[in-house]
């Protein structure tokens, strides 16, 4: 899938028969690396594509990554590599913004935008589990667009997920939903990483997690998106558990 000004959320035929659909957006397509600032046409384009979707009787979920890289510029944070406090307090600063730009782009679209901040314990707590689908069924139910992201600021390094692909495929799963697409800035899994190796091929397929399949991953990588191939990975093994089919798509604008 490429991305175009006027359709982020191609993948048309493959996307075609999903009911239910959880969205990951990654902090490196929606932030801006120098600057710090959200997309604007980027967002746009997504909010079209949301609205497409929801007109084609589609349910959409978004989970989007970006707070942390919004918020440190606004605390003069420039070192990529955070210790945790300071992720937090630029949690705190970015996603509040984060939310208020996507509110403006999908309200463009009449459409609602609810956020949810989730921590690992919600996605594992039975009680808490039910409260938090109970939430995101009724946010279905009344036609808004629930958006997600972990809840940074409360959520120690023991208790956190860390990166918003495994979040997601939680999600996916909480939800019952039968697609996730995690936008990103690769269009899949490479045999090695194509960055430095010329010989690494695209997988354009994958059934199953094999010991082969998780080494193609290589070492998550530093910088404003956490994920890397090896929590795409991760969040692959959550979906299929829970029989949803994942797409890792390049969300990048042509
Ligand atoms: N929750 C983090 C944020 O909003 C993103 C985690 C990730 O990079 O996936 O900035």
């Amino acid at each position: 899938m490429t991305g175009s000004a006027t359709e982020i959320l191609g993948h048309s035929r493959k996307l075609a028969d999903s009911r239910r659909m959880v969205v990951k957006i990654g902090s490196v397509i929606l932030v801006d690396e120098e600057t710090g600032t959200i997309r604007q046409d980027w967002l746009d384009a997504l909010a079209a594509d949301v609205a497409a979707r929801r007109k084609a009787g589609q349910e959409v979920l978004l989970v989007s990554s970006g707070a942390i890289a919004v918020g440190r510029r606004h605390l003069d944070i420039t070192r990529r590599n955070l210790k945790l406090e300071e992720s937090q307090a630029a949690a705190a600063t970015g996603q509040g913004r984060l939310v208020h730009a996507y509110q403006e782009a999908m309200a463009r679209h009449g459409l609602t935008t609810a956020q949810i901040l989730l921590t690992l314990d919600d996605t594992e707590r039975r009680r808490r589990h039910l409260n938090a689908r109970e939430t995101l069924e009724t946010l279905l139910g009344l036609g808004a667009v629930p958006l997600i992201n972990e809840n940074d600021t409360v959520a120690t390094e023991e208790i956190r997920f860390g990166d918003n692909d495994r979040l997601a495929a939680r999600v996916a799963q909480m939800v019952g939903a039968d697609t996730l697409v995690l936008l990103s800035d690769v269009d899949g899994l490479y045999t090695a990483d194509p960055l430095s190796d010329p010989d690494a091929v695209l997988v354009p397929e994958v059934r199953e997690i094999t010991p082969e399949i998780s080494a193609m991953a290589g070492e998550a990588k530093p910088g404003d998106g956490s994920g890397g191939m090896v929590t795409k990975l991760m969040a692959a093994r959550i979906t299929f558990a829970a029989g949803c089919r994942m797409i890792i798509a390049p969300g990048k604008l042509a």
